[in-house]
């Protein structure tokens, strides 16, 4: 069975050598030693002034949320995990949909000035499949407007914008560290933010809103994670260039197959360095889409519709009608990629994929 991702584990000595120095200590939670010294080596290694490891990425945008003190209506994109939208209607704002480029995949900064409303407050944005939006357009919109930005970027981890980490953009970004993503923690997740203020409020909140024992600086929540995840996080940590480079082969070997069959690529922003999280394949109808996944599904291989559906279709959501996002959600399937698939699962997965489309 090849499923389209499969977490990453290391090797189980190097795991327990953490877990042991957390047996001598018996400090299991609330920011332990481990959890500050992954904090302080993500932040080290991605070159970004303040990170909040947290449990896991959906608590990442709530805790955004609230520290921005985010009212009524949130502009944000149709075409990401249900999490983003989720988070929105959790945190009491109203998500207004906002149509994303057929090219990018990610939220068109060209359609966002018409949704703006007296109302508006700020703009949430996924990074879709880790490939950076165009974060100075959408910058020079929320600047104008006086609006907040959050980017979602939980798919980015390893992608850079100009030079510099991802996650340095916006007023705050998250970002997950689930078993599914290129790197985890098990369950995890992170805010990231340049504004020490900000920092300080997220901090708060991630524990009860506490300021020492008896004081309470915020309203709070529970997000703090444990000393086993951020041992895992450790542990991932050297093999994080592994992740990255298979993952780009892996990409580059799928490319190879692909053109013969000329199906659209999603088009990486100009001043990205990507991280090849995943391995969207657009295809041309739904009837297509259906067969691909039939046939590739009867030979024990399974691939996800990351994301379907449109979100502004679910209905508990009350979009209204965007013809971009809907048409890719019902034409993309994201193929399997992770470290340890090897060049002939791709080559036997691609020669379904082919033959399913009468090549
Ligand atoms: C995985 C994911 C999330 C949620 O992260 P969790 O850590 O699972 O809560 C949010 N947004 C996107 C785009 C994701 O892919």
């Amino acid at each position: 069975m090849i499923n389209v991702t499969k977490p990453f584990l290391p090797p189980q000595e190097e795991y327990l050598k953490y877990v042991e120095g957390i047996w001598h200590r018996n400090w299991l939670t609330n920011n332990g030693p481990l959890v500050n010294e992954f904090e302080l080596k993500l932040k080290e290694y991605l070159k970004v002034p303040h990170m909040l490891y947290l449990n896991n990425g959906t608590i990442a945008l709530q805790i955004a949320i609230k520290a921005l003190d985010l009212k009524g209506e949130v502009i944000t994109t149709p075409f990401s995990y249900v999490a983003t939208t989720s988070s929105i209607v959790w945190e009491g704002c109203k998500p207004v949909f906002v149509d994303i480029d057929p090219r990018s995949l990610n939220l068109d900064p060209k359609k966002i000035e018409r949704a703006i409303t007296e109302k508006t407050t700020a703009i949430i944005a996924t990074h879709v499949y880790g490939n950076p939006c165009d974060i100075d357009a959408i910058q020079q919109i929320a600047t104008k407007h006086n609006l907040k930005v959050i980017y979602d970027g939980a798919h980015c981890f390893g992608s850079m914008y100009k030079g510099k980490s991802v996650f340095a953009y916006g007023d705050v970004c998250t970002t997950s560290f689930h078993a599914t993503k290129l790197f985890h923690t098990i369950e995890g997740g992170a805010v990231f933010t340049n504004d020490p203020e900000l920092l300080k409020r997220m901090s708060f909140m991630r524990n009860f809103g506490h300021h020492g024992h008896d004081e309470f600086a915020e309203v709070g929540i529970n997000a703090k994670n444990s000393e086993f995840h951020a041992a895992m996080g450790l542990a991932n940590f050297k093999y994080i260039p592994d992740l990255l480079r298979s993952r780009k082969e892996q990409s580059l070997r799928y490319d190879y197959w692909m053109q013969t069959i000329n199906v659209p690529k999603q088009t990486i922003n100009k001043d990205a360095q990507f991280n090849y999280a995943y391995y969207p394949l657009i295809l041309k109808s739904t009837e297509l889409t259906h067969k691909v996944i039939r046939e590739l599904e009867g030979n024990w291989i399974y691939p996800r519709r990351y994301f379907y559906p449109s979100l502004n279709t679910v209905a508990i959501y009350k979009g209204n009608t965007l013809p971009v996002s809907e048409s890719i959600a019902n034409h993309v399937i994201c193929l399997p990629l992770y470290h340890s698939l090897s060049v002939e699962e791709i080559d036997f997965i691609c020669r379904i994929i082919l033959r399913a489309c009468n090549y």
